[in-house]
């Protein structure tokens, strides 16, 4: 139950916002409950209004890398501000945020910034359909890239299918030519690119699903993206929205060792304002307006707050991570490996099934003992475990994704202390169950 003054807020914002929100999961549907209203966050914690705090794990679904209202971020934001808010017109900060991804990520040659990771897969894959001349799109039921009329495909589990709309109002004929292929399924993708691989413009792959739970690529999976893309001439789309500068300064791809041919951002690179970008191969971007016939626009596109709140927060994480570690991709290793043995040590104690995805610091618990291969694993798991779970955490300040299908955060703010507290809550959580 939230308190109060959440439940006065809701009842009036429910009056004139569809449901409430404005994103479905803030609606806390999922768990079946009604979601808290915040009325301030710093470092770790986050303060409802009427007084509660909790410890985070979601990091505002992922740009909070650095905690929240991190002073390196607020006060760039308030210098920044008092020079201008927003222009139409280039500034010097969008010339340093190009320079600066397309250092810390090689595959990236030149970058075009824009508002939302929404906007950074629509606008990849009309590149990509732009010039390979061709309109078909594949990509991995389970996998979210925001929900352009071609991407709110994801098609029934499993089978080979041609997309099926997930939405109302998506045209037909749009999610007809989007693909949709189970992830993870070699023949699947072999099949599908040996039938119609001539008329495939590109494969657009979130680098390591996390948007129904945290899943990962069965070894040479990646490998195998990569090089059927090029085999057959389409392009190979790394949607990196949410692992890109979280998991290491060159993302997934830094990780893998994989040079895709676009890659999509968001979330980390504006620091909490709205931002995305998408970039990739010289001779793909120039494709795009004003030079190429690609169009792409945006009135707020590399605006000058979000530039600079982007990169402070970039130059924090790069260049600190306390004590022993190097920067804060390193710090953030740290902490999840210390959340990690915890929660195994925790769990394999009480002998309850269970599978936990983890990768620096983004988690997902899953209340199941399947392997987790794809959306299929984890639509099996215990989903009256995990409101329970949910409810029972959140009453005792802790809050995690009010959903089982999304990934946790940790950040540069939590410590070893805040991690210890959780799992003593997690604990008692489960034993209360
Ligand atoms: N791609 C991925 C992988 C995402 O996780 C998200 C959002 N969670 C998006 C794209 C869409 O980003 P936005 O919500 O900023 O439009």
């Amino acid at each position: 139950m939230t308190g109060p003054l959440s439940q006065k807020l809701f009842a009036a914002a429910k009056e004139k916002t569809p449901g409430g929100v404005n994103s479905p999961v803030r609606a806390f549907r999922n768990v079946g409950g009604e979601p808290f209203f915040v009325r301030r966050a710093k470092g770790s914690r986050i303060e409802d209004v009427d007084g509660k705090t909790y410890i985070d794990y979601i990091g505002s679904w992922g740009p909070n890398i650095l905690g929240h209202a991190p002073t390196v971020v607020t006060n760039t934001i308030h210098e920044v501000a008092k020079d201008g808010i927003s222009f139409g017109i280039p500034n010097p900060f969008e010339v340093e945020m190009a320079r600066t991804i397309c250092e810390w990520v090689p595959s990236v040659q030149k970058v075009r910034m824009c508002s939302s990771g929404t906007e950074a897969t629509m606008s990849a894959i009309r590149l990509a359909r732009g010039f390979t001349k061709r309109d078909y799109i594949v990509k991995f039921d389970g996998c979210y890239h925001g929900h352009s009329d071609s991407l709110l495909v994801a098609a029934g589990s499993g089978a080979l299918t041609h997309g099926e709309p997930d939405s109302a109002g998506v045209p037909k004929a749009f999610a007809e030519k989007t693909i949709v292929l189970p992830y993870n399924d070699v023949e699947a993708l072999e099949k599908v690119f040996a039938e119609q691989g001539e008329q495939i413009a590109a494969i657009i792959v979130e680098s390591y699903p996390a948007n129904a739970g945290l899943v990962f690529p069965k070894p040479g999976y990646l490998d195998l993206l990569s090089s059927i893309t090029k085999k057959h001439g389409a392009l190979l789309i790394f949607d990196e929205v949410m692992t890109g500068f979280r998991l290491g300064k060159a993302g997934v791809q830094g990780i893998e060792n994989l040079t895709p041919d676009l890659s999509c951002f968001g979330k980390v690179i504006g620091g909490g304002l709205p931002v995305g970008a998408f970039g990739g191969r010289a001779d793909v971007m120039d494709m795009l307006a004003p030079i190429g016939p690609v169009y792409q626009a945006g009135t707020l596109s590399g605006n000058p707050l979000a530039m600079a709140a982007g990169l402070a927060q970039l130059k924090h994480l790069a260049g600190t991570g306390g004590e022993g570690a190097p920067n804060g991709f390193t710090r953030l290793e740290q902490l999840g490996a210390h959340f990690e043995a915890g929660l195994r040590s925790m769990l394999d104690a009480k002998g309850m099934p269970y599978r936990f995805n983890r990768t620096g610091s983004m988690f997902c618990l899953f209340f199941t003992d399947r392997e987790i291969v794809n959306v299929n694993d984890v639509m099996k798991q215990d989903l009256e475990l995990f409101k329970k779970f949910f409810w029972g955490c959140l009453d005792k300040g802790i809050y995690i994704a009010p959903s089982p299908y999304e990934t946790g955060f940790l950040s540069l703010a939590h410590t070893e202390a805040d991690l210890d507290d959780t799992l003593t809550v997690f604990d008692e959580v489960l034993k209360a169950i």
